[in-house]
């Protein structure tokens, strides 16, 4: 109790943890300061995809750290430019601006398509819009809180920052009606993960890519969570053929041991950054693009998407078969997988500490949503153990209600 008596003393309450005081993690499995062990359901949001201490993803930390850690953007390094190049590359984009944080690489976005509105496009100079959508996550800065539909996201945090406009999502005739000659970019997550793993009809992200061509509009996709494998594909958006202006990575990208992020797009829309015009003393440190790009070569050499495809859909037949009266509805997309508990039955917090008892550590989102997200590294043999203990879970629940 030590360590949450000090973390709850001493941390903001800005979180509310289960009661699990984690000390070690090795693959898909994580122990406790008493030794238990639990399997990880949600690898930290995907920042762990590859798992907990990835040997290769650890040799290239410990190597890098070794021989040239951070330098700053001030000089060239020898490993930045590769990294960028293998990413750029796997996204099919022209730059990458790297950063280390999510929200920073969003924030990155933001500035990029404002500038391109205004020079490239011709908006009149500060007065470009940006259109997303409601239910969205893009992280917590000020300017990006101020565009969420979630009012506890914002309130007390204003001024916000103004020049957004909410519309829903999925619904591709009310984004093109948003559409103004203001407008310079639609900032869309092809899957909006903390709203629930809530998957768009399909062809939506065409349609959008098509209005946004139309009417000469950037197409950004933040796919900070739903990228690099996690879906079953490299990039949420390849499942509909189409290619974003631009593009918005992080969380895995860190292998599991760093934060590491970028914003990628087409040379028009990166263009617009000059030298000064924005920056980050961190972004694109050595040791950073040292381990960017072995997570992007281990995903690879490990077939992360095409694992993900099917243990997902494995996932996803099991779990449909459950059958249970707590169930009330399963969705995902590789090993993305949104649980929607049946509040009548048990609520989504409550329903973690049952399958934290078994072993399955996972967070609900939104009260009823409970996320299983495992790292994309886990053995079928795992993954059936992680589903048995859900599946016991959820008659245990059952039982308690009856
Ligand atoms: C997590 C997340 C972010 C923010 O990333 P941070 O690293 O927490 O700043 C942005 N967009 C999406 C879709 C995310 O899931």
């Amino acid at each position: 109790m030590r360590d949450i008596d000090l973390e709850q003393r001493y941390c903001a309450p800005n979180y509310a943890p289960l009661d699990v005081v984690l000390s070690r993690g090795a693959g898909v499995w994580l122990w406790d300061r008493e030794g238990r062990k639990y399997l990880d359901g949600m690898s930290a949001y995907s920042a762990v995809s590859l798992g907990h201490g990835h040997p290769r993803i650890l040799h290239a930390l410990s190597e890098q750290a070794e021989r040239l850690a951070v330098v700053s953007r001030a000089f060239y390094s020898d490993v930045l430019g590769a990294f960028l190049a293998d990413l750029c590359r796997l996204a099919g984009m022209d730059m990458a601006l790297p950063m280390n944080t999510g929200a920073e690489a969003v924030e990155t976005a933001i500035k990029a398509a404002r500038r391109w509105g205004h020079e490239v496009k011709g908006i009149s100079n500060d007065t470009a819009e940006i259109i997303v959508a409601a239910g969205n996550f893009h992280g917590r800065t000020t300017t990006i809180i101020s565009f969420s539909s979630d009012a506890d996201y914002r309130r007390g945090f204003g001024p916000l920052t103004p020049g957004f406009r909410l519309v829903p999502f999925g619904d591709a005739e009310a984004l093109a009606a948003a559409i103004t000659p203001r407008t310079a970019a639609v900032l869309l997550e092809p899957i909006q993960g903390e709203n629930g793993i809530i998957i768009p009809p399909a062809g939506y992200l065409r349609k959008v890519r098509q209005i946004c061509d139309w009417a000469n509009v950037l197409l950004l996709l933040d796919e900070i969570q739903s990228g690099l494998c996690r879906t079953g594909k490299w990039f949420a958006f390849e499942h509909e053929g189409i290619r974003p202006d631009g593009l918005m990575v992080g969380k895995a990208l860190g292998g599991g041991v760093l934060p590491v992020s970028a914003f990628l797009g087409k040379r028009e829309v990166m263009n617009v950054f000059t030298p000064g015009s924005h920056g980050s003393t961190f972004g694109g440190n050595c040791l950073a693009a040292a381990v960017g790009r072995e997570t992007l070569r281990v995903m690879a050499e490990e077939e992360l998407a095409s694992r993900s495809a099917a243990l997902g859909q494995y996932a996803l037949d099991r779990l449909a078969a459950m059958r249970s009266p707590t169930l009330r509805a399963v969705r995902g997309r590789g090993l993305w997988i949104g649980i929607d508990i049946n509040p009548a039955v048990i609520g989504g917090k409550a329903f973690c500490r049952a399958l934290m008892q078994r072993g399955l550590l996972t967070k609900e989102t939104h009260e009823h949503t409970i996320r299983f997200a495992p790292p994309l590294i886990i053995s079928r043999h795992d993954l059936d153990w992680a589903l048995d203990r859900i599946e016991d879970a959820l008659h245990w629940a059952e039982k308690q209600a009856a």
